[in-house]
C-alpha cells in the first residue's frame, strides 16, 4: 500500500500538493496528520466526499511499502506516519520547495525545486506526462498554488508557479472559488490579536539593518499565523519582521524578510523551524516568549551583517569642479556624467559638493553664470570605505543630504547617492521594461466619431495635419489626452500631434499654411503652432523612446517610431493614438488595451518601473481617478505604494510636482484628488505635516461656494481668478506663515501668486475679524479695509470667514465698491490751479471715500468736495 501524507497543519498548498501526488501514484491513500488550518477544515468540511482523503487516526501502518511526502522534509511535521519513516520494507519519496536541511528525511527519491509553493512542482509533473485533470483538482491545485505565492505576488514566486497557475486556469481551476476561500475576513479574535502585535512592535537597529519584532499572548493556539504576519507586514511595510505569539506551553514564531543578507529560514532553524530564504516559521517549546525573543536578537546580532560596503556602491565618474567655475559649466559637467552631484574641490580640500537639482534652479532663477561656491553645499558627512550602506542610509536620511562623500584615508574615492542605495537595496526596480508592444495593430476605426464629436472645421483641420505629413513623407498622429476623451465623448480641443519625422519641419510648414506662427523647444522636440487670432493651437512632438537616464529625472529624448512613444505614457488611457496621415485615417492604435481600460474605469501604468521613472505620475494617477470615477487597478496601487515607500518623490524636481499640483487643484473638483493623494500619503510631499483635516475638508467645501457665488455674480474680473490658488490656500491654511513661504519658494510658484497666498495669510484673521463687527460700517471703511487684496485672496477669505456679515461686505465690495471710480481726473484740478503734490492723492482718497459713502454723487459735487478739501 502507498500512502501520501504532509504536515500536520496542513494549508492549502500541502493539501493541494497531496491531491497533486495522488495523480502520480494512482491508488496511493491520502493521509492528513494533527489539525489542519481553518480554511483548509472548512473546505473540506464541503469536499472531504470529493477529495477522498483520511485521518491518520482511521489509517493502520502496516502493509506500507511506500510513503509519499508533500510539503515537508521533516519527521517530526507528519505525525504517527513518521513510524514509518526508517522501516524496513518502506521507500520513501518526497516533494517539497522548501530549501534542504540536515534534519531532512532521508528518501530513495526527493525532488526540491525552488518555487514558491509545492503544488507548482506537482503539476508540472502533471503536465509533463499530460494527465487529465478535473476542473475540481485544477481548483484545488490553483488553492495551494495562490495561497503560498499570495496570488502570485510573494517575492518566492516564480515563472514556473505563473505557468503552473496558467495551465490550472485552462483546465477549469475556479477562480471565484480560490478567491473566496484566500480573502477570509479575520475574525474579531484575530484582529484582537493583530492589534496587540501592532502595539507591541518594537524596532531594533541591529548591524544597521532595521528588524521589528512583535511579541504577544494568546489563550489559544493561533491557527493562521502567517495571516496575521501577512497582514501586518502590508499594514507596516518592514523589511525584516517577526512574530512571537505565546499560547500555554508554547511559542508560535513566524519570521519574514525581504533583505537578501537576512535568510529568515535559517534564523527559524535556531528555534527548531525551517521555511525560506523570506518566510519561515517555527514552533518553540523550549523556551517562554521573552527567553526566544533574546535569543533571537542575540542571534541577529551575530548573524545580521548587510554585506554592502560604501566602497561597493560608489558612483562612478564623479564631475569636479573649482569653487570659482560658474553655475552652468558645472551643471553641464554633472549632465555629462551619470550622477547627479559634482565635487569642488578647492586645492586638496573638498569645499562642497553640488546638486544637479540645485543648480537647475539657480540657472532657472538666472544665475547661470555666478560662481558654484555659492550654491553647493558645505555640509558634507565623509564615511570609509567599509561603512555599510545602512549607516549611509541613516546620515543621508537624518542629515537631510542627497549623498556622501567616501575616503580611504585622505583619499577620495568618490560618493554615495541616494540613487547608488536605492539600486543596491532594490535592484529589480532597474531593470529593463520587459515585454514591449510588437507589431503595429489598429484595432478600430474614428472616422464617424471624429465627424460626431467635432465640429466641422476641427476634422478637416486633422485630416489637413494627415495630408502635411503625407506630403513630408512623415506619419502623424493623433495621442493622448485628446483621443482618450475622443473616445469617451468629452470635449477636448487640446490637440497632440506625434509626428514620425522631423517635428520643427512639420511644424514650420503647418504654421505656414494656415499663416500662424510657431514655437520650439529643441530639447524635447517639441513645437506648438498658434494659429491666427492666438486663441487655438496644436502641440507637435517626435515620437520618443522612453529612455531615462537616471530615475525621477528629466527624460533625455531619442526619437522613435510610434509604439514606443506610446510605451514611455503614464497610463494606458493615455497611450492611444489614432492614424491622422496615410491609409486609413482615424484608425485607433492601442498597443495596451488602453480602450477597455477606458470601459472598465481602470488607471494602470503601462510597466512596474513606470513611477519610479516618473513620480509625478502618482499624482497624475490619483487626478485621472477622481476625475472620471475611475479606480487605480490593484497592481498599479501596489506600484504605487512601493515608490512612496521608496519616496521617489523626494527625488523629483518640485518645479514638475507644482505642475501637478496646479493641475489637481484646477480640477473640477479638486478636493476629490487631494483626499486621494492624502490616502496615498502623498500630502507629504507638499509639506512634511500637511494633513487633509475635517476642516481642511470643510473649507475646500466653501471655497466651492464662495466660487460657485463668483461665477454666478458674473463679475467683470471673474477672468482673473485662478480658481487652483485659491484652493491652494485652503490646502495650506493650518500651516504656519512661515511654512506657506517656505513651499512658495521650494517649489518656485509664481511671485505674483505666492504674494496673493502670503497677504491672505498674513491680514486674513486681522480682516476678517474687522468685517465682523456688528455694528454699522460705511462702504468706505470696508473699501479701505480690502483695497489691494487680490480676488483670490478675498474668495479664500469668504470661504474662511464664520459670519455672514463678513462674508456679506466681502460681496459687498466685489459686486460694488471696488467699481466706483472718481469721474474728476488730474487735470479738472490743474485748471483750478491746484498743483500735483503729497496731498493730492490724500484728498482724492477722501473724495473716493465720500462717493463710496454716497456723500457725493456727480462729478461737480466730487470736484466741489476735492477743492473745499485742498483749500481746507
Ligand atoms: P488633461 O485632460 O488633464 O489635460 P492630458 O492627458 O491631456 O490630460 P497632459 O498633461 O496634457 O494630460 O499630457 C498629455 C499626454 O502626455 C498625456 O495624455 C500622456 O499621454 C502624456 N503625459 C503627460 N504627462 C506624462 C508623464 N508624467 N508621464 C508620461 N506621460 C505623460
Amino acid at each position: 500500500m502507498e500512502l501520501i501524507t504532509t504536515h500536520a497543519n496542513a494549508d492549502f498548498d500541502a493539501l493541494a500538493s497531496m491531491i497533486a501526488a495522488r495523480k502520480l501514484y494512482p491508488g496511493a491513500k491520502l493521509v492528513l496528520p494533527g489539525s489542519q488550518e481553518r480554511a483548509v477544515r472548512e473546505f473540506m468540511s464541503l469536499s472531504e466526499d470529493l477529495v477522498k482523503i483520511e485521518y491518520e487516526r482511521d489509517v493502520s501502518l502496516e502493509n506500507v511499502t511506500r510513503l509519499i511526502i508533500v510539503e515537508t522534509r521533516l519527521a517530526n511535521r507528519i505525525g504517527r506516519m513518521a513510524q514509518l519513516v526508517g522501516k524496513k520494507g518502506v521507500e520513501v519519496h518526497i516533494y517539497d520547495h522548501h530549501p534542504r536541511t540536515s534534519e531532512d528525511v532521508k528518501a530513495e527519491k526527493d525532488v526540491y525545486k525552488k518555487t514558491g509553493a509545492t503544488t507548482t512542482i506537482l503539476a508540472e509533473l502533471i503536465k509533463r506526462q499530460g494527465m487529465k485533470i478535473t476542473p475540481l483538482e485544477a481548483t484545488i491545485m490553483a488553492l495551494g498554488i495562490y495561497e503560498d505565492t499570495g496570488s502570485l505576488t510573494f517575492p518566492t514566486t516564480t515563472m514556473l508557479d505563473i505557468d503552473m497557475a496558467s495551465f490550472l486556469v485552462s483546465n477549469g481551476a475556479d477562480l471565484n472559488l480560490v478567491s473566496s476561500y484566500l480573502k477570509r475576513e479575520l475574525s474579531d479574535k484575530e484582529l484582537k490579536l493583530l492589534a496587540q502585535l501592532i502595539q507591541s512592535t518594537e524596532i531594533h537597529v541591529i548591524n544597521s539593518v532595521h528588524v521589528a519584532i512583535a511579541a504577544t499572548t494568546s489563550e489559544d493556539y493561533v491557527e493562521d499565523l502567517s495571516l496575521l504576519a501577512h497582514k501586518l507586514e502590508e499594514a507596516e511595510n518592514y523589511n525584516v519582521s517577526f512574530i512571537m505569539v505565546q499560547t500555554k506551553d508554547k511559542v508560535q514564531f513566524i519570521a519574514r524578510s525581504n533583505l537578501p543578507f537576512v535568510d529568515v529560514a535559517r534564523i527559524a532553524g535556531v528555534f527548531g523551524g525551517g521555511g525560506h530564504h523570506s518566510a519561515a516559521g517555527a514552533v518553540i517549546r523550549d523556551m517562554n516568549v521573552s527567553e526566544a525573543r533574546k535569543r533571537l536578537i542575540e542571534y541577529l546580532r551575530s548573524h545580521i551583517r548587510p554585506d554592502i560596503k560604501a566602497k561597493e556602491l560608489i558612483s562612478s565618474k564623479l564631475p569636479e569642479a573649482t569653487p570659482d567655475e560658474p553655475v552652468r559649466r558645472v551643471r553641464d559637467k554633472i549632465a555629462g556624467s551619470n550622477t547627479e552631484y559634482a565635487v569642488i574641490r578647492d586645492g586638496n580640500q573638498i569645499a562642497g559638493i553640488a546638486a544637479l537639482k540645485d543648480l537647475d534652479k539657480a540657472i532657472s532663477r538666472g544665475f547661470g553664470h555666478s560662481r558654484i561656491k555659492g550654491y553647493m553645499s558645505g555640509k558634507i558627512f565623509p564615511v570609509k570605505a567599509d561603512t555599510s550602506a545602512y549607516t549611509i542610509q541613516d546620515i543621508i536620511y537624518e542629515k537631510g543630504v542627497g549623498c556622501v562623500p567616501v575616503f580611504d584615508g585622505a583619499k577620495l574615492l568618490g560618493i554615495v547617492t541616494r540613487s547608488d542605495l536605492l539600486r543596491a537595496f532594490h535592484a529589480r526596480l532597474f531593470e529593463k521594461p520587459r515585454g514591449k508592444p510588437s507589431g503595429r495593430l489598429y484595432t478600430l476605426n474614428l472616422t464617424s466619431k471624429i465627424k460626431r464629436s467635432f465640429p466641422k472645421k476641427m476634422a478637416e483641420l486633422l485630416k489637413l495635419i494627415g495630408r502635411t505629413a503625407d506630403d513630408m513623407e512623415f506619419s502623424a498622429f493623433a495621442v493622448g489626452g485628446f483621443v482618450r476623451d475622443l473616445l469617451l465623448g468629452v470635449e477636448n480641443l487640446d490637440i497632440d500631434i506625434v509626428i514620425e519625422g522631423n517635428a520643427i519641419e512639420f511644424t514650420k510648414r503647418l504654421a505656414k499654411e494656415f499663416c500662424g506662427s510657431y514655437v520650439y523647444h529643441k530639447r524635447f522636440g517639441t513645437a506648438t503652432v498658434f494659429f491666427p487670432g492666438g486663441k487655438f493651437k496644436i502641440d507637435v512632438a517626435m515620437t520618443r523612446t522612453e529612455i531615462y537616464e537616471r530615475p525621477a529625472a528629466l527624460p533625455t529624448v531619442k526619437f522613435g517610431p510610434i509604439e514606443n512613444d506610446l510605451f514611455r505614457r503614464d497610463f494606458t488611457i493615455n497611450a492611444m493614438a489614432f492614424k491622422l496621415s496615410g491609409r486609413g485615417f482615424g484608425e485607433l492604435l492601442d498597443p495596451f488595451k488602453g480602450r477597455s481600460d477606458l470601459k472598465e474605469g481602470r488607471i494602470r501604468a503601462l510597466h512596474d518601473l513606470s513611477f519610479v521613472d516618473d513620480p509625478t505620475r502618482i499624482f497624475r494617477a490619483g487626478r485621472f481617478e477622481q476625475r472620471f470615477d475611475f479606480r487605480i487597478e490593484p497592481h498599479t496601487e501596489d506600484l504605487i505604494k512601493k515608490a512612496v515607500g521608496l519616496k521617489m518623490v523626494d527625488r523629483t524636481q518640485k518645479q514638475r510636482i507644482r505642475e501637478e499640483i496646479i493641475a489637481i487643484l484646477s480640477e473640477e473638483k479638486p478636493l476629490k484628488a487631494v483626499r486621494r493623494l492624502a490616502e496615498l500619503n502623498e500630502l507629504r510631499f507638499i509639506a512634511p505635516g500637511l494633513k487633509l483635516t475635517k476642516s481642511t475638508v470643510n473649507l475646500f467645501s466653501s471655497v466651492d461656494e464662495a466660487l460657485a457665488w463668483y461665477d454666478a455674480a458674473r463679475l467683470k474680473r471673474r477672468h482673473g481668478v485662478n480658481r487652483w490658488l485659491i484652493y491652494l490656500g485652503a490646502l495650506l491654511d493650518e500651516l504656519s506663515l512661515a511654512e506657506a513661504q517656505k513651499i512658495c519658494d521650494e517649489f518656485v510658484f509664481m511671485k505674483a501668486d505666492c504674494a496673493k497666498l502670503i497677504s491672505c495669510k498674513k491680514t486674513a484673521e486681522k480682516t476678517l475679524s474687522f468685517l465682523s463687527k456688528k455694528e454699522k460700517l460705511k462702504p468706505s471703511q470696508i473699501y479701505d479695509c480690502l483695497e489691494g487684496l487680490s480676488t483670490e485672496a478675498l474668495l479664500l477669505m469668504m470661504a474662511k470667514s464664520a459670519f455672514q456679515t463678513a462674508r456679506r461686505r466681502i460681496m459687498d465690495y466685489l459686486t460694488k465698491y471696488v467699481n466706483i471710480k472718481l469721474s474728476v481726473r488730474g487735470d479738472d484740478f490743474t485748471k483750478k490751479g491746484i498743483r500735483p503734490g503729497p496731498h493730492f492723492r490724500q484728498v482724492l482718497k477722501r473724495t473716493l471715500h465720500a462717493k463710496l459713502d454716497s456723500k457725493i454723487k456727480t462729478k461737480a459735487e466730487e470736484l466741489d468736495f476735492a477743492m473745499r478739501h485742498f483749500k481746507g
